[in-house]
């Protein structure tokens, strides 16, 4: 059976980056920019005051005393008037430029005001101020034509400030990938239904797409596919209109399983079933190249939205008509196993890294660090295994202690994990205090 790492490699293989494409600055944020970024102006666009205080000229307090005349106040948006010259100054507010003739400020806190005619007199002791001291030149920070930000740059907070100054207000950036969502399973029903008898809420589907937005998609959720030829096709099709479909359940070995075989029948290439992973062994993925899709069993949109409204769909989601969004050359597909920690882990391991490298993220990689066990640990499986996890930052380094899972149906107990521990497969007792690879969850 495939290994975790061959199959990421395989998924990989597979995840291309998306095409660039102009995008308004705030929502940028988390793309990957796919243009330099040059400034269209001095920044500051004059010498500047770091502080409120006094522009002054050096040489009246050579001795470190002065009361000079201040010939006007300065304060940030306005220009200075007036020229310095010995004997006067100006009070200046931090931000403000610098008149003609001032070559340093002397903070307020170093001057006491002397009443007077005009606006009175300012008594300095005790400093000299040197050349430049409380100024920021013109251009220090960034000049007029220079390039400011790389192609390839990640867009944080930082670089929403930064293209902002330079007068950005639309970028060129990595498309955020388009992820679909869907549910699978006769026994679900929506969030804001009561189960009866044989029945589970659906809490896969609001998980998943939670966790692609995090992960830096846009996600929509299609709701709940029965487990029928009928109604998967139906929103399979749909979803794969999108860069990536992750679709949860139906993947195993059981008689309404019919995931795989529907997804052979609308052309989607199997690119592996089955990994040595626990939990997430029935894991499926393959790729649907544009153009291949057959005609028959291509749902329209009315039917599928009918379908999905009596599906787990919140009201306040609309899916865009597929007319609306220029389809992607090809399109990413995972089953993942129904159970809920299952669909998780598998979702961490590789949909994640998928999502992270169509984002135009080479260097993606899941934060892994080395732990020592809490406490001993028996692990028995001929798979690797990512199990639920507590991550500790102690005085002695990380300390991991595996959480009792009730296992892969476990969600109650996942959501006290923020890691999930990697037992090598095969059994073995683990002693407390031995190192192991952990991967930390995203934290928002
Ligand atoms: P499957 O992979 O379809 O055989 O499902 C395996 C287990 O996961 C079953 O117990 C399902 O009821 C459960 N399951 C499947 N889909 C979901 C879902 N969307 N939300 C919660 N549990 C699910
Ligand atoms: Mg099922």
């Amino acid at each position: 059976m495939l290994s975790v790492q061959d199959a990421l490699a395989r998924v990989l293989e597979h995840a291309q980056p998306r095409a660039p494409s102009s995008c308004p600055v705030p929502e940028a944020l988390g793309l990957l920019l796919a243009e330099d970024i040059t400034s269209d102006i001095d920044s500051p666009p004059h010498d500047k005051s770091l502080v409120d205080g006094y522009a002054v000229i050096a040489a009246d307090l050579s001795d470190g005393t002065a009361e000079l005349e201040i010939l006007e106040e300065i304060t940030a948006g306005n220009v200075p008037t007036r020229e310095i010259r010995r004997g006067s100054c100006a009070r200046i507010m931090t931000g403000a430029p610098i008149p003609r003739g001032a070559e340093a400020v002397v903070m307020i806190e170093r001057s006491e005001h002397v009443s007077g005619p005009g606006l009175g007199r300012a008594r300095l002791n005790g400093v000299r101020p040197t050349l430049g001291s409380n100024i920021m030149r013109r251009a220090a920070s960034m000049a007029r034509g220079q390039t400011i930000l790389r192609s390839g740059a990640v867009v944080r907070s930082i670089e929403i400030g930064l293209l902002s100054e330079v007068g950005r207000v639309e970028v060129r950036a990595i498309a955020r990938p388009r992820v679909a969502v869907l549910a699978t399973g006769n026994e679900l029903v929506r969030a804001v239904e009561t189960p009866t008898a044989g029945q589970i809420r659906n809490s896969n589907g609001p998980l998943l797409a939670a966790a692609a937005r995090m992960a830096g998609s846009e996600s929509i959720d299609l709701g709940i596919a029965r487990d029928d030829r009928g109604s998967l096709r139906e929103l399979i099709s749909q979803g794969l209109a999108r860069d990536i479909l992750v679709i949860s359940g139906g993947v195993s070995a059981g008689v309404l399983d019919l995931v795989p075989s529907v997804l052979a029948e609308l052309a989607v290439e199997q690119i592996f079933h089955k990994i040595n992973l626990k939990p997430g062994k029935p894991l499926w993925f393959g790729v649907w190249e544009a153009g291949r899709r057959p005609e028959a069993g291509a749902g329209s949109l009315e039917r599928s939205a009918t379908l999905t409204g009596e599906g787990s769909r919140s009201t306040t989601q609309s899916i865009p008509p597929t007319s609306s969004l220029q389809p992607p050359a090809s399109s990413l597909v995972f089953g993942l196993p129904g159970n809920p920690v299952s669909s998780f882990v598998c979702f961490e391991l590789f949909v994640r890294p998928a999502i992270a490298r169509l984002a135009g993220r080479q260097d993606y990689r899941p934060e892994t660090v080395t732990a020592r066990l809490a406490t001993e640990f028996a692990h028995r499986s001929d798979r690797e295994t990512y199990h639920p996890a507590r991550l500790l930052t102690t005085d002695e380094g990380y300390v991991v202690e595996p959480l009792l899972s009730q296992g892969s149906g476990d969600l109650r107990t996942l959501a006290d994990a923020n890691a999930l521990a990697v037992f090598e497969p095969g059994q073995r007792r683990y002693a407390a205090g031995e190192s192991l690879p952990v991967v930390r969850l995203p934290r928002f």
